[in-house]
């Protein structure tokens, strides 16, 4: 049978072209987790997808009601689950005032890190009951939670501490669940996609200098094609079934074990992340 792989976030961006490089091989189901489902339905038709190859369901992570009922729905649909991707991720970099979820959260890390949390702590037992061969987690990171570069020592900021959280998670998840289960947990930074709606906060001359800038400059730039066929690999490739583990790609396009800062290992901080974020979903 095809897998089947939630994507979060598959409206747009990174998490499309993941879609859309998955549903090309014919071997993928994907369940478009998307909290705006017109557009998901009119992203999915432009990058042309097959229509038996997707559904979409809705799901708004700044509200953990939505990510109960998400689940719901999808168990309802009887499919199985064989690979989450947490991908979706809101970034609001010139915001002087916070903005906050359903819960009361702060928007970045309510979204980017205890919604993906509550469910991938839900999810985790479709992931279970799945008898696909190479079950996957996967929660998009990103250099920026990275305290060992340049994009991560920008003074702290709610993406950057959700972006941390992602990746301390996934090391957390590792640790308390691949033994018993045989899941692959992993993370990746896929590269620096200047092109994509994260920076859609920015101000106009940022957005107009960015992608040059990383092209160019830093040449840390690749396309949102690149970068989905890099999703793609760590969710399907029998080469990535490292549990773990955080992906990076250098200049040739292979991908390689990357290492991460200090503070994004600190098994402590892991810990304690995970303690108060179940706390925080109304897991604990
Ligand atoms: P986009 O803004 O294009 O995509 C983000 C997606 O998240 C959109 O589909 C958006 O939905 C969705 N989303 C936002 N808030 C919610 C919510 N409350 N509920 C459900 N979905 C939501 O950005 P990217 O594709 O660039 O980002 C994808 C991932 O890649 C993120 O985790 C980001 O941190 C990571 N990343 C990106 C890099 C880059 O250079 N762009 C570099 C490193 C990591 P909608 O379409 O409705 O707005």
């Amino acid at each position: 049978r095809k897998g089947s792989v939630i994507i979060t976030g598959a409206s747009s961006g990174l998490g499309l072209a993941t879609a859309k490089s998955l549903a090309e091989t014919g071997k993928w189901h994907i369940i478009m987790a998307c909290r705006d489902f017109l557009k998901a339905e009119r992203a999915a038709k432009s990058a042309g997808i097959a229509k038996e190859n997707y559904t979409i369901m809705h799901l708004d992570l700044a509200s953990l009601e939505s990510v109960h009922q998400f689940v719901d729905n999808f168990r309802r649909s009887g499919r199985p689950l064989d690979v989450l991707v947490c991908n979706a991720a809101v970034y609001l970099p010139t915001a002087n005032q916070p903005t906050f979820t359903a819960e009361g959260f702060e928007l970045s890390v309510g979204t980017n890190h205890l919604g993906h949390f509550l469910l991938s702590r839900l999810l985790i037992e479709d992931l279970k009951n799945s008898d696909y061969p190479s079950k996957r987690l996967i929660i998009v990171g990103s250099i920026t939670g990275n305290t060992n570069t340049l994009a991560g020592n920008v003074p702290p900021k709610a993406y950057k501490d959700s972006k941390v959280c992602n990746m301390l998670i996934m090391q957390e998840f590792h640790r308390r669940y691949h033994e018993e289960t045989g899941i692959t947990f992993a993370s990746l930074y896929p590269g620096c996609i200047a092109t994509t709606g994260l920076f859609r906060e920015h101000i106009p001359l940022f957005r107009l200098l960015f992608p040059p800038f990383q092209r160019f400059i830093t040449k840390g730039y690749v396309s949102e094609h690149e970068a989905g066929h890099r999703l793609a690999q760590v969710v399907s490739e029998p080469s990535l079934t490292k549990s773990g583990v955080y992906w990076s790609w250098n200049k040739n396009s292979s991908s390689f074990e990357n290492r991460l800062s200090q503070e994004a290992s600190d098994a402590d901080k892991a810990r304690k992340v995970w303690e108060i974020s179940e706390k925080l979903v109304g897991l604990a």
